[in-house]
């Protein structure tokens, strides 16, 4: 039997003597008692893993007191290899604040409420039942990026919306991934099918629009970047980042190249016209494999690297000079990442990427791109059950869904648009989209006419402050899981292993997993988890199981039996034998020639090259390229710009990974020349005006910039939120007030928002900094 204080206790000096002889003797890791002082709970140490990014870093705890007093890198980790960052290291200081939701919240007015769970789920489950007898699609629910970070968290999400019927599933993805998942779906057949290089072979690597070493890899799981990058050039490989900002990155290993941005497209077309002047393609490897790739050559010959060089800026002869080299190398990869999905034409520039990859043979290739193999083949998967590759459209823009899930930036158009299927009621699940989504002040009108806003999150944020009800979410360090779903169901790994945490404090009060929340909503919405009986009975089974056996902890999803038929089902042992791997197990990794020939699920088994609608809207490119041609002037692109210390818009509710507004990164970014051009010094306050609207922001020389180019962080403007007592404080200015949303503004291939590369003005601010508003101006754009 374990005998926990809470607080030290006060005993007499010759008990302390006995319970320190009788603690020593036995070892007890639980508890250190000495002459001087009380007893006090000894530190355990639990293995976890950070859940903030793809990395996944091996984490270390130590837990006093049910209570995590510090995590630290696992040293010993055979994939992460002792590295974690600051985000990872402090996040048990986001986990513990006051601001933390401990019970379900119901808003009257300005007021909150706490309620029961009874009664929460009870009021809930009524307004769904109204909504779906009148129409099943006028619910609808918001995915963000941390619901992907859990295992179970996503699958009762959806179970939930398919319980109820609703085609209506928007996602965090239509801001940072759609197109890589658009482009998948047409070339290999299935969305996640994203082949990733090579590190550990590759002899050429460009990189573009992405700057691993502060977002750290994407769609791979690569811990520690930096060691990664040098370790590719030590072994004589050539790097090149092209990029609007001599990134971090740029600065810590290969060369740089300039490109404007949003002109990625121009990029990607006039490198494979030059591979194929070069006889850069791999002809076998293509006649193989692939079809369509007759139709490449009449696509691409109207963009010469001097056609293009007038646009993206990247002179003839340095784009030839990367053609060479990547043809050269045995064992070459193009990769990219937000800087270009966020642009107008993400599907088409990632397409091309990889095309080129394909042609030139370094697809499958060893030092190319290969697929990875995740705890089980999840294409074939889905491809059988119809998961991922639905081909449902929107009511609003007529979009297809990617991925199951429709553009976020016609959210605001289903809910304010009146009509049959009208969006009603809206769940949103690990995600912010009022700070995260473009145009948010057009999404706060929207989100207050809703008739049921429920919002699932551990923080009373922007979005939950507009919500009916809150319902409060366990944080990743309060619920077992596995690694995340990329490396899981994927095989996303440059250093495969498999792993398994539980819960390294439990939940506080009346905090809940996102499983045992979504099933339970199920139940009270009169509704099956994926409308399947059999489903929502062993779900309701197995609750019901563990409150018998549990009783203190209640009716709770069994996570951890579910996440071990998830692993025994697929042949990966048990969530037990898991755990016995602290620093990881081996698990077989991605290789070359082990995709193409048995893993391309498009209707031929080849590798799609010229799907038609990419390429008709290649054909239309000739209208933006005239206007690239145009721009310029006085105006400027404005990109984005991350911060090492912060993560999207949720990290920023502990001091340790804000930094404060002035030693924080939300700044306007500028050339010190482009700053002099518009008469604007460092520190100025500066009014950024774009077609959507303005925001008013310090400014911070950096000449590291491309000239003509701005940058400004994403993720601020926590004014509005009524529970975020550091990041509300904070200041600084939401960028995505600037961004346009609705259906003529969201990329067409894949429902992309677009979100860099904006034309934009910069001018001295015509008054003074409103700290108290998300665009830094009053009254204009100001939020509740
Ligand atoms: S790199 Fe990502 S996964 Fe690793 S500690 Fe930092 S936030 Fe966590």
């Amino acid at each position: 039997m374990s005998f926990r204080p809470t607080q030290p206790i006060p005993l007499p000096a010759w008990l302390k003597n006995v319970l320190y002889l009788m603690a020593t003797s036995l070892e007890s890791p639980l508890y250190r008692v000495n002459a001087t002082q009380d007893i006090v709970p000894m530190a355990e140490t639990r293995h976890t893993f950070c859940r903030i990014c793809e990395a996944s870093c091996s984490l270390v705890a130590s837990v006093e007191d049910g209570v995590v007093a510090e995590l630290r890198p696992n040293q010993d980790h055979i994939g992460t290899q002792g590295f974690a960052c600051i985000k990872g290291l402090n996040q048990h200081k986001l986990y513990d604040s006051p601001d933390r939701l401990r019970h379900p919240l119901k808003r009257a007015g300005s007021d909150w409420h706490a309620i029961s769970w009874t009664q929460a789920l009870k009021e809930i489950g009524e307004k769904v039942r109204e909504l779906r007898g009148e129409e099943p699609d006028s619910l609808a629910m918001y995915v963000g990026t941390a619901a992907g970070f859990s295992t179970l968290h996503p699958i009762f999400a959806q179970g939930f919306m398919q319980g109820i019927g609703t085609k209506n599933l928007f996602s965090s993805a239509s801001q940072d991934c759609a197109h890589r998942f658009a482009m998948a779906s047409e070339m290999y057949g299935f969305p996640l099918t994203q082949p990733f290089p090579d590190l550990a072979n590759t002899e050429c690597l460009i990189v573009v629009g992405t700057n691993p070493v502060v977002s750290k890899w994407t769609f791979l799981q690569v811990a520690n970047p930096v060691k990664r990058l040098k370790g590719i050039q030590r072994r004589g490989g050539k790097i090149f980042f092209v990029d609007p900002r001599r990134t971090e990155s740029a600065k810590t290993a290969g060369e740089h190249v300039f490109i404007r941005p949003n002109t990625d497209v121009f990029f990607f077309l006039s490198f494979l016209h030059e591979l194929f002047a070069i006889n850069g393609v791999d002809a076998d490897h293509v006649a193989k494999h692939m079809a369509g790739f007759e139709k490449l050559d009449d696509m691409v010959a109207p963009w010469p690297p001097e056609r293009t060089e007038e646009v993206t800026r990247i002179p003839a002869r340095v784009l030839r000079e990367m053609v060479g080299t990547y043809a050269a190398a045995n064992g070459a990869a193009l990769m990219s990442g937000t800087g270009i999905g966020m642009g107008t034409h993400g599907t088409l520039a990632v397409w091309l990427q990889e095309v080129i990859n394909a042609v030139s043979g370094n697809l499958d290739h060893k030092g190319g791109t290969l697929v990875g193999r995740g705890i089980f083949d999840f294409a074939a998967f889905g491809v059988k059950h119809g998961l991922l590759v639905g081909k449902t459209r929107s009511r609003i823009g007529d979009f297809q869904a990617v991925n199951d899930c429709f553009p976020g930036a016609i959210l605001a158009d289903e809910i304010l648009t009146f009509g049959q299927k009208q969006i009603k009621g809206l769940f949103v699940t690990g995600g912010n989209p009022l700070l995260t989504m473009a145009n948010g002040q057009r999404l706060h009108d929207a989100l207050s006419e809703l008739e049921l806003l429920v919002v699932t999150d551990i923080y009373l944020n922007e979005t939950a402050s507009l919500a009916h009800y809150v319902l409060p979410a366990t944080s990743p360090l309060q619920r077992p899981d596995l690694p995340f779903i990329f490396p899981l169901f994927l095989g996303m790994q440059s250093i495969p292993y498999l792993a398994a945490t539980k819960s390294v404090v439990p939940p506080e009060d009346g905090q809940r997993d996102e499983a045992t929340i979504y099933a339970d909503l199920a139940r009270a919405s009169g509704v099956n988890l994926f409308d399947s009986k059999v489903a929502q009975w062993i779900v309701n089974g197995l609750q019901k199981l563990n409150a018998l056996l549990r009783p203190r902890k209640g009716a709770l999803v069994p996570q951890e039996l579910i996440l071990s038929l998830l692993l025994r089902i697929t042949g990966n042992g048990s969530f037990k034998q898991l755990l016995a791997y602290p620093n990881g197990k081996d698990h077989a990794g991605a290789k070359p020639e082990d995709f193409l020939s048995t893993r391309v699920f498009t209707e031929d088994g080849r590798v799609q090259l010229a799907p038609e609608k990419f390429i008709c809207a290649v054909e239309k490119l000739e209208n933006d390229f005239v206007r690239e041609q145009a721009t310029g002037g006085d105006q400027f692109r404005l990109i984005t710009k991350r911060s090492h210390k912060s993560n999207n818009s949720w990290t920023q509710n502990a001091v340790e990974l804000t930094g404060g507004i002035d030693g924080g990164s939300n700044h306007l970014y500028i050339h010190p020349e482009d700053a002099a051009r518009v008469g604007l010094a460092e520190g100025d306050l500066a009014d950024v005006t774009s077609e959507v609207s303005t925001v008013r922001i310090a400014v911070r020389y950096l000449s590291d910039l491309m000239r003509g180019t701005v940058a400004m962080p994403h993720g601020w403007g926590h004014q509005g939120a009524t529970g975020l007592s550091v990041a509300s404080k904070l200041g600084g200015v939401n960028v995505n007030l600037l961004a346009g949303d609705g259906p003529d503004r969201v990329e067409e291939l894949s429902g992309m928002a677009h979100l860099t590369g904006i034309l934009v003005d910069v001018a001295p601010a015509a008054g003074p900094l409103d700290e108290e508003s998300w665009s830094g101006i009053t009254p204009r754009s100001a939020h509740g």
